[in-house]
């Protein structure tokens, strides 16, 4: 049954065996990041074990097994992604590093004065600070689309905003903040009906739904592997073969070269190039377990139980007294941001977690969507694989109990 199976895949994740201050753990916080199962833990274990060693530069037999694993790493990534081919998966540390690799090798190669790069207004800060560095270092700049009030892109907006000065477009496939899932395939062909790139943002989208860069046409697809039941320190870019390929390096280092010297360096073909030094092998090797993980329960099955969860939460938020989501898109993932009338985010956060209830205040490394909204932060309530309705009671029992303690709304 349903029910068994959940129960089943929460005993994936040890961490969520344990009582945190006598109650049972509420994990909610999977915006921030997701717990790990045992078979990713085990992964990284045996890893240094069994196979440890420096990739690409040993003849000697564990480096050779190293190796391979790190490669079979890419080309899980890339069927998980969908890409054509996995040279197009460059490993880096995380979303923002994926970002910044982007802003600094294309962006300094194809940005100049009057360029224009379009964002929106629901960005984490991680897709707006590499290019407010990128604009003044070239003179591009930013245009930003706006959000309505339910959290969803005004469409309209962006389509008056693209233009012939249009370079790249760099978009959240799903917003932290808000829930949102933009609709990136039609933002992307138009785009590129005037010739500019596209950059999505999918740290918040590849736990939660299938994703399939080549239907989606975009150019730059980017995620970080500890939301995705991954180790942290982990992530990658997926960039078009062509624009990778005509790509100049933004670190310099050992594995990026093909020969050195001192008047002058060759470099290796991507995707090497853009993969400086040592990485984090033990790391790869894990978060492909953790995408052969969840490639084994099925996206299509993790959505449908996030949204079955999502609707839950939704409607029970709904009728406590005093309290208002922010973010109500028509297309929402995994995530309930809200504020409550008289208590502040952080207030409510601190007497969840005496419950043993662990979400998010604040502002979500997204300060412009709080502006918009007009609120300091939210309490965020993200979703995982392992949640369930009993999560979503609990975390309401929380509520109740603050707005008790604050004397705040009665129930209804
Ligand atoms: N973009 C979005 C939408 C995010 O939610 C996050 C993480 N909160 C990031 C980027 C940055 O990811 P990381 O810190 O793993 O680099």
């Amino acid at each position: 049954s349903l029910a068994a199976e959940r129960v089943q895949q929460a005993q994936d994740f040890p961490i969520l065996q344990q009582s945190v201050r006598g109650k049972r753990l509420v994990y909610l916080d999977n915006g921030a990041t997701t717990q790990k199962p045992s078979v990713v833990i085990e992964t990284e274990r045996n890893f240094y074990l069994n196979d440890n060693a420096n990739i690409h530069r040993g003849v000697h037999w564990l480096s050779q097994r190293a190796t391979d694993i790190y490669e079979a790493g890419r080309e899980q990534i890339r069927g998980f992604l969908n890409a054509a081919r996995s040279e197009e998966i460059v490993f880096t540390r995380g979303t923002t590093e994926a970002i910044n690799l982007v802003a600094y090798s294309w962006g300094r190669a194809n940005l100049a004065s009057g360029d224009e790069i379009i964002l929106s207004g629901m960005e984490h800060h991680s897709n707006i600070v590499p290019w407010q560095l990128m604009a003044e270092q070239t003179g591009a700049v930013l245009k930003v689309v706006p959000i309505n009030d339910r959290g969803e892109l005004d469409m309209d907006a962006y389509r008056s905003l693209l233009g012939s000065k249009t370079r790249l477009v760099a978009i959240a496939h799903v917003s932290n903040a808000l829930g949102t899932v933009n609709p990136v395939a039609d933002i992307v062909a138009q785009a590129h009906a005037v010739g500019a790139k596209v950059l999505v943002d999918g740290a918040q989208a590849v736990a939660h739904q299938a994703v399939d860069v080549q239907a989606l046409d975009c150019d730059f697809y980017v995620f970080s592997g500890h939301k995705l039941y991954g180790p942290t320190g982990t992530g990658a870019l997926y960039a078009r073969y062509e624009l990778l390929r005509a790509m100049p390096p933004w670190q310099g280092g050992g594995d990026m070269i093909r020969t050195v010297s001192f008047e002058r360096s060759t470099y290796a073909d991507v995707p090497q190039r853009f993969e400086a030094g040592t990485p984090n092998i033990a790391g790869v090797a894990g978060l492909a377990s953790a995408i052969a993980y969840v490639q084994a329960l099925g996206m299509g099955r993790i959505a449908a139980h996030e949204q079955a969860v999502l609707a839950y939460g939704t409607q029970a938020l709904l009728r406590v007294p005093g309290l208002r989501l922010i973010g109500t898109a028509a297309h929402k993932a995994a995530i309930l941001s809200f504020v409550l009338d008289g208590i502040h985010p952080h207030d409510l956060g601190t007497i969840l977690d005496t419950e043993g209830i662990a979400i998010r205040a604040g502002h979500h490394c997204a300060m412009p969507v709080m502006t918009r909204f007009g609120i300091p932060g939210t309490a965020r309530a993200s979703l995982a694989l392992y949640n369930t309705e009993s999560d979503i009671d609990a975390l309401v029992a929380g509520i109740h109990k603050a707005q008790d303690m604050f004397g705040g709304k009665k129930r209804s």
